[in-house]
Order: structure tokens, then sequence, then C-alpha cells
């Protein structure tokens, strides 16, 4: 028989959305009546823009006939849409053959760990997003004894009293280090300044950055770098992986892209960007045509404003739900709310909870349902992440329970 992957037997289990997935069952099964509202997805809920949703019409319709018709593209993805992301999102910062167009920001991160396998050492921000360490674990990237799958992680506490940044010293020399930016959970977007210190801290260090950026379109402090090519110093670090989901709402239509500047090297002086471009011409057969039209169409004058309306929609959401959490019912138990309008999410402190205790009051109480911070990681534990995505009525009637909410 074939010996199972280690690294799948020692993947510790997935816990936290099927969790948030079984309270929220048990409490409607116990009151039919209910009205739950969630605060708890990361997936977006508000219909494409039209532009946007019209190219991709008339493209898959042209793919019926004989002039509209392509199979294969190439498998980096169509080169119209690589110059114009150089173009519209770097400002030229990065070249579009420096940039790799994807099925979306989780599979590159997937795919990414290909290219150092076995025994990397690896560091992540706590909380973070689970596919970083998990996808390390799956490949054995993080762990080189069949025992400890996670010996190779370093945890970068992300806590209120760091302001969400992590002690870069814990960082061991020649590190791959998962960065995300705004944040997901917190909804920190780190500043200029720090990510200077961050690439500093790599270059110096022989460590690579992987970037996720996949919520920059959320930035709306102009003083906030949009993209880690932005520091000086990140096209010898750095690679980042970015998507249309959240920019757009394509988190159903699929479509992402990576940036492996030509300036990055292995420790042998070999190109990264080169053994990617192996791996993504091996491993990946190309984006779908019709979402790589999605993608230039996003891109185009007129997407762009529509893509920035979809955007703000959701940022309006976050700050109706900010006053509802900042209301004196909340203050006077020093709940504290931190968001800086950079990001779908508010990250919110219940000083005196386990997180999955307040969890479980906001569901009884309120009927919403919110992500408990310690699934994210050690250091969220006492915080909820609320969710912005959501309909704007669902949100509205959220906050008047909120704000009758007795903690
Ligand atoms: C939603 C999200 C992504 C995007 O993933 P896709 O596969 O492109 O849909 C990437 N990173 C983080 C942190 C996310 O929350």
């Amino acid at each position: 028989m074939i010996l199972r992957n280690p690294g799948c037997e020692n993947l510790l289990s997935g816990y936290l959305f099927p969790e948030v997935a079984k309270r929220r069952k048990e409490y409607q099964v116990a009151h039919p009546e209910a009205k739950i509202i969630s605060l708890g997805i990361g997936n977006t809920t508000e219909p494409l823009p039209q532009h946007i949703a019209k190219a991709m019409s008339d493209y898959a319709l042209a793919l019926g006939t004989a002039e509209g018709y392509s199979g294969y593209g190439d498998e980096q993805g169509n080169s119209e849409l690589r110059n114009r992301i150089a173009e519209v999102l770097y400002k030229g910062l990065v070249a579009g053959d420096e940039i790799f167009i994807s099925d979306g920001a989780k599979c590159d991160i997937a795919r990414i760990q290909t290219l150092f396998g076995r025994g990397t050492q690896i560091a992540v921000q706590d909380p973070a997003y689970p596919v970083y360490v998990d996808g390390s674990v799956i490949v054995g990237a993080a762990g080189p004894s069949r025992e400890n799958a996670y010996e190779g992680v370093t945890y970068l506490p992300c806590t209120a009293e760091n302001n969400f940044f992590p002690d870069l010293n814990n960082i061991k020399p020649n590190t791959l280090i998962y960065f995300c930016s705004p944040n997901n959970p917190t909804g920190v977007a780190s500043t200029r300044e720090q990510l200077q210190l961050l690439v500093d801290y790599a270059n110096k260090n022989g460590c690579i950055i992987v970037y996720d950026s996949a919520y920059y379109a959320f930035i709306r402090n102009p003083a906030i770098p949009k993209t880690i090519f932005e520091i000086e110093g990140a096209r010898k670090c750095a690679i980042e992986v970015n998507s249309f989901s959240k920019l757009a709402g394509f988190t159903g239509v699929r479509l992402g892209w990576s940036v492996v500047p030509s300036d990055l090297c292995f420790e042998d002086g070999s190109s990264v960007r080169k053994d990617w471009n192996r791996i993504m011409t091996t491993l990946f057969n190309g984006a779908s045509n019709i979402a790589q039209c999605g993608g230039l169409a996003a891109l185009d004058p007129q997407g762009i404003e529509e893509t920035k309306r979809l955007v703000d929609y959701y940022l309006e959401n976050a700050k109706l739900m900010q006053n509802a959490l900042t209301g004196e019912n909340f203050a006077k138990c020093n709940v504290k709310v931190f968001y800086t309008g950079d990001s779908p999410y508010l990250w919110v402190h219940f000083p005196n909870y386990k997180s999955w205790d307040i969890f479980d009051r906001i569901l009884d109480e309120c009927r919403i349902v919110t992500t408990p911070g310690s699934g994210f990681g050690k250091a969220g534990e006492g915080y909820l992440r609320f969710s912005a995505f959501g309909h704007r009525s669902d949100v509205e009637e959220a906050c008047k329970r909120l704000s009758q909410f007795a903690l």
C-alpha cells in the first residue's frame, strides 16, 4: 500500500468555519423562526458591475462563433491583461512579464509552496489566513520531521500591544515570511515605515516575503502603500499575490495574479521568476479566458469607477458597524474596536471573554454570526472578526440589534 502523505496526516483539523456553521445550525434548529444575520463571512455579496458582467457575457457568446473562439491561451495569462495590471495597478513598478495570471490568490499561495519545497522555515502573522501554514504543512515545507509538522513555523503575534505589527527579530534568517496587508482577520493595513522595516529585515537576513494584498482596493488612506513594490528594496525580496476577488466581486468568477520580480534570487543566485514560470506552465494551464476578459473590463476606466463604487459600498457597511460597536453599551464594558477604514473587517476585543464565549452570546442574543478571533491563531483569543460583506439592509438590521445588546 502507498504511505499517506505525512503532511496531510499531521495537519491539525480546520476547525473554525465548520464549527461556526455547526453552532449556527444548532441555534436555527432550536429557534426556527429566528432570522440569523451573518457578519461572519469573507465572501462578497453584491452583484458584479454591469459593464464587467456584460464584457464576460459577450465574450462567452462569441466563443460560440468561428471568429470569437479561442482555446488554450498562454499559461502565464493574456499579455494584454498582464500589461494592464502592470500599468494601472503597479504604475510601472513591475513589468507585465513579471505578472502571472491565475485562478486566484489562494491557489497561488498553495502553488508557491512548491517553489521552496520541503523543510523551508516559514513565519506568519498571528492571527493569519489559514492557508499560509496549512499549505506549507501539506507539502512538508514547514516541518522537516514527520513527528512535528509545525516545527518550522514561527508565529509572530500581532496584538493591540504592538499595534498589530510583529517583532521582526523573532524571524530566523532564510525564512519564507507570509505577510498580509490589509490583514485578514485584523483589518490592519501596515504603514510605509513598517513595510520598509519588513523589507530591510528580509534583505538583510536572506528571507523572502510572500505579500498578500488581496484587500489593497479597500485602502483609502493615501499614505498606506497598496503594493509591497512601493517599498525600496522589495524587488529583491518579495513576491506579491493578489486577486480580483475582493476588488471586483470575482470570488466565484476566479481570477488572481502573482508578481515575481526578475531581481528575486535563490541562495545560489538563480532566478525565482524562472522557476515560477516553469511551475506555472507545468502545473497550471492558464486562467479562464472569460474571467480574464472580465479582468480587462474591471481595469478599463469604466471598470475602475464601478469597482471603486462596489468597494465603497462595503466600506460604508463597515462604518455603520463601527458606529454600532462603539456605542455606549459596548464602550462601558471596555470593548475596543480596531478599525482604520482600510479594510472590510473590524477586529473587536472583548475583555474578560474567550472568543467562542462572546461568539455564542452574540449569536444567542442578537442572532448574528461573527467569526471567533481565536480560530485565526492564539493571538486572536478574546477577539471577534466582524465582516462588512453583506447587504445593506442586513447590516442595518444587525447594527440595530447590536445597539440594543446588553453586554
Ligand atoms: C479572500 C482572500 C484571498 C483571495 O483569494 P482568492 O483565491 O483570490 O479568491 C487571498 N488572501 C486573503 C487573506 C483573503 O482573505
